[in-house]
């Protein structure tokens, strides 16, 4: 039997907090900046209405300061976000458990540059696959593994396949083996190369379309899913074949519908996005129930339904909510501090 090592469940959910730093236009404006961390997992978000001096004296107020298990501030590289939050998931996929990692923000807090990253700078996505080749090198004269990545968008509450040779909807299945995708375009890969083709293919089919909040704000739920199979080279009676999963998911923007200039289709869709991150909370939200009695409804979104089988048991999941340090965006990032710390 396998040895239970993903913990105990309230060890099963990591809540992280990314600050980006300052943009070109925050800094040309002399934006104030208002995100400050601390110790590595504090936050403290000042109030730009208020005098800053009075809140760091004496009214700092509870609301105004956040706990996660950790804060990566605007200096922190690449290399350090993936040790810390997704690292720690790799060995546990490759023991046949499941694993999740949430990117979580508002548009243009830095969501897609901590998943997928820019060239330079290769973000979770490449990392997470990369470490688990040089794992499976490792153990390869006692395992034979096979990796297959699938790649797909929710977008209004359906889900398009970004791997796929043509546009079309799939359909959510759930049988004995729990929730399917049918049709999704699977795809073996053995190399990082590969891997860096398919999530460029695969970014290329994400619809993005202008909105009054950002010209290239993703409407879509960008989720990647990696399966690994293992089977012990050395035949015995206890031979078994692990299945490992890891999802990583750059979620759509979760800035508000009325925050933006939304008016007849775009505002629908930012219904979708609220419905299903307001699910995705509150899946979360109850895995962290110490006495998991709470009802979880997984039926509440297409994301959650698709979900299902990896928020819950003994998966692991990872939220790193992202928020951008300035004045700019005081609401948004009380917002996500809220949200994330309300998953906890
Ligand atoms: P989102 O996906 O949440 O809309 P992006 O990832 O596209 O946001 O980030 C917006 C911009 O900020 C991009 O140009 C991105 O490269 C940059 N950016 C975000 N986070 C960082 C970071 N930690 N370091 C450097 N640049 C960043
Ligand atoms: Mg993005």
């Amino acid at each position: 039997s396998r040895k239970n090592t993903a913990g105990s469940s309230d060890q099963n959910l990591m809540v992280c907090l990314r600050i980006r730093p300052m943009n070109e236009d925050e800094i040309n404006l002399d934006v104030p900046i208002i995100a400050h961390s601390m110790d590595g997992n504090v936050v403290i978000l000042l109030d730009p209405l208020e005098d800053p001096d009075d809140i760091l004296r004496a009214n700092r107020s509870r609301e105004r300061r956040f706990v996660f298990d950790n804060v990566f501030n605007s200096s922190c590289s690449q290399e350090e976000v993936f040790k810390l939050s997704t690292l720690p998931l790799i060995s546990q996929v490759l023991d046949g458990y499941t694993a999740t990692v949430f990117a979580y923000g508002a548009t243009g807090t830095g969501k897609t540059y901590t998943m997928l990253g820019v060239n330079e700078q290769p973000g979770i996505m490449f990392k997470a696959l990369e470490s688990l080749f040089k794992h499976m090198r490792m153990m390869e004269d006692e395992f034979i593994y096979q990796m297959s990545l699938s790649y797909l968008e929710v977008y209004n509450e359906m889900i398009r396949d970004l791997l796929g040779s043509n546009s079309v909807y799939l359909d959510l299945r759930e049988d004995q083996n729990g929730v399917q995708v049918a049709g999704l375009t699977e795809i073996d890969v053995n190399t990082t190369n590969e891997v860096m083709d398919l999530l460029n293919r695969g970014n290329a089919m994400r619809t993005v379309e202008a909105t009054g909040a950002n010209k290239h704000s993703s409407r879509s739920h960008a989720v990647l899913q990696v399966n690994v199979v293992s089977r012990p080279r050395i035949r015995n009676t206890q031979e078994q074949i692990l299945k490992g999963k890891l999802f990583l998911i750059d979620l759509a923007g979760s800035e508000r519908a009325s925050n933006t200039l939304n008016r007849g289709k775009r505002l629908t869709e930012g219904a979708h996005i609220n419905r299903s991150l307001l699910a995705l909370g509150n899946c979360i939200n109850a895995l962290s129930d110490p006495n998991g009695k709470r009802y979880v409804n997984y039926r509440d979104s297409k994301l959650t339904r698709l979900l299902k089988d990896a928020l819950g048991g003994n998966c692991r999941t990872v939220m790193i909510a992202h928020i951008g340090p300035s004045a700019l965006h005081f609401e948004d990032s009380r917002n996500t501090l809220v949200y994330a710390d309300r998953a906890k």
